[in-house]
């Protein structure tokens, strides 16, 4: 099934997610429609808050990147209940954009190296070291869980000179090729 994505603005982006346990009912359907999402609005990862899902989980798919980062072609996984137990490296600065915050795409700053430990689809336990375009998605999705978005990385100044932009998304003027939730819709 694919959802909508929600938007910039409402409070569902803002809270700290849950974690879950190996008997979540319906992880399996739930994981696979974070995907068929992810892949329906062209994205690279997608979390659960922004299907309006308050839980730990999030993935990744980085073929569509491939062509420029020969190193995603085969990064597709799954995160549950992931923690970032080390950022370490140079302060990269990279264009992120986000499903939540349509077509806005801003220079972000993050640490080249991540290591992190998760489950997988398969409940199987890893403790992985990430670098580069990787650590960079996840290090962005991984915010995600904490409600925090690509904006909040953003010097104060940064931040002050999109608020008009971000404004303006959060009252639903962009245009996507996906159904999304405006903050003050209801999530089903
Ligand atoms: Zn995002």
């Amino acid at each position: 099934m694919i959802y909508p994505i929600v938007v910039y603005g409402h409070p569902i982006l803002k809270k700290v997610a849950e974690e879950i346990d190996k008997d979540f009912p319906g992880l399996n359907q739930l994981i696979s429609d974070l995907f068929e999402t992810m892949y329906f609005s062209e994205g690279l990862g997608l979390a659960a808050p922004q299907i309006g899902k308050s839980i730990r989980i999030f993935v990744i798919d980085g073929k569509p990147a491939a062509e420029d980062e020969p190193s995603l072609a085969d990064f597709k996984k799954a995160f549950i209940n992931p923690h970032i137990t080390e950022r370490s490296g140079e302060l990269v600065p990279m264009n992120e954009g986000c499903l939540s915050i349509p077509n806005l795409r801003e220079e972000v700053l993050r640490e080249s190296h991540v290591r992190i430990n998760y489950y997988d689809e398969n409940w199987q336990f890893h403790d992985e070291v990430f670098e580069g375009y990787k650590a960079r998605i996840i290090q962005h999705e991984y915010d995600h869980l904490d409600g925090i978005l690509f904006p909040d990385r953003l010097t104060p100044l940064r931040r002050r000179l999109l608020k008009g932009k971000l404004t303006a998304i959060s009252k639903g003027n962009f245009e996507a090729d996906y159904r999304t939730i405006l903050p003050g819709q209801k999530i089903k």
